[in-house]
């Protein structure tokens, strides 16, 4: 499957410099302050001043309206070197810095537990929330018990593959003739989500390619049955009743 990052990549490589110019004047200052320090380990970006959003609801931060044109044209700065040496793989870069990033990008400081917390949410690690054997069983042990889950909706899919994972064989039963639960069921004209896609996903498919940022019905389905495809290694169900391992 083509990951986000390829198309993104492919779209950077493509772009003139007034689209890019333009992206990053429509980027989040908070958001940008964060991620371009853990990128670049810029003290500038770091030393960026913030204070308290007085438009918002909630308290939020906000970058201050001075600081904020040396985000963007950091952000333009790295982009640009960053294409041209070719936009190939980036990684998240260096671990110890993402305490400080993470807190540059909330505005406040975050504790040990949630450090971990923010950790999962940005899902770096696909299984951090999967089952660990402390004891792994034996092969045998594990081939006698199975595990039956009543429902492939989100979180019917979610219990196989945390399932399969852990070696446990499993039977998926399913009333509706593919998967997805109140995804496959609720049809009506402009169904989608109202969180962010990438906040609404398994955290195993947190790499989708969405076809916008708050995806349709049918987009949102073909997620889960991605997911669902993946847990059964390969055997499908989507027009079945019952998704057997
Ligand atoms: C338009 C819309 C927008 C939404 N937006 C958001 C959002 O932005 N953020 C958010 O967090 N949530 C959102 N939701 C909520 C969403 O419903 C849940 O997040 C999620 O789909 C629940 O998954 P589930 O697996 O618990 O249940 P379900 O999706 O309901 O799955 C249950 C499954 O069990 C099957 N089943 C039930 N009984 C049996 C039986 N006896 N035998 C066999 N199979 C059975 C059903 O057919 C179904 O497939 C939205 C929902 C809708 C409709």
């Amino acid at each position: 499957m083509t990951e986000v990052a390829d198309l993104v990549r492919s779209e950077l490589l493509e772009a003139s410099p007034e689209q890019i110019e333009l992206a990053m004047q429509q980027a989040e200052p908070m958001v940008l302050r964060g991620l371009l320090y853990q990128l670049t380990g810029d003290d500038e970006v770091a030393a960026t001043r913030i204070e308290i959003d007085p438009t918002g609801f909630q308290t939020f931060m906000k970058v201050v309206d001075d600081d904020v044109a040396l985000l963007r044209r950091r952000a333009i700065e790295f982009l640009d070197g960053y294409r041209s040496a070719g936009a190939g793989s980036l990684d998240i870069g260096p671990e110890e810095r993402l305490p400080l990033s993470l807190q540059l990008t909330l505005g406040e400081e975050i504790n040990q537990e949630e450090f971990e917390f923010c950790l999962e949410e940005l899902a770096l690690d696909p299984w951090v929330r999967c089952l660990e054997w402390q004891l792994p069983p034996p092969q045998d042990r594990l081939e006698e018990f199975s595990v039956t889950v009543i429902g492939a909706g989100l979180g019917g899919l979610n219990v196989a593959l945390m399932l399969e994972r852990a070696g446990i064989p499993y039977t998926v039963i399913e009333k509706n003739a593919g998967v997805g639960g109140t995804w496959w069921e609720t049809r009506y004209p402009g169904a989608r989500v109202d969180t962010p896609s990438r906040g609404y996903t398994h955290i195993y498919g947190a790499h989708f390619p969405y076809s916008s940022p708050f995806c349709d019905w049918p987009r949102t389905s073909a997620t889960s049955t991605g997911l669902q495809t993946a847990s059964s290694c390969g055997r499908t169900s989507s027009s079945t009743r019952r998704c057997a391992r």
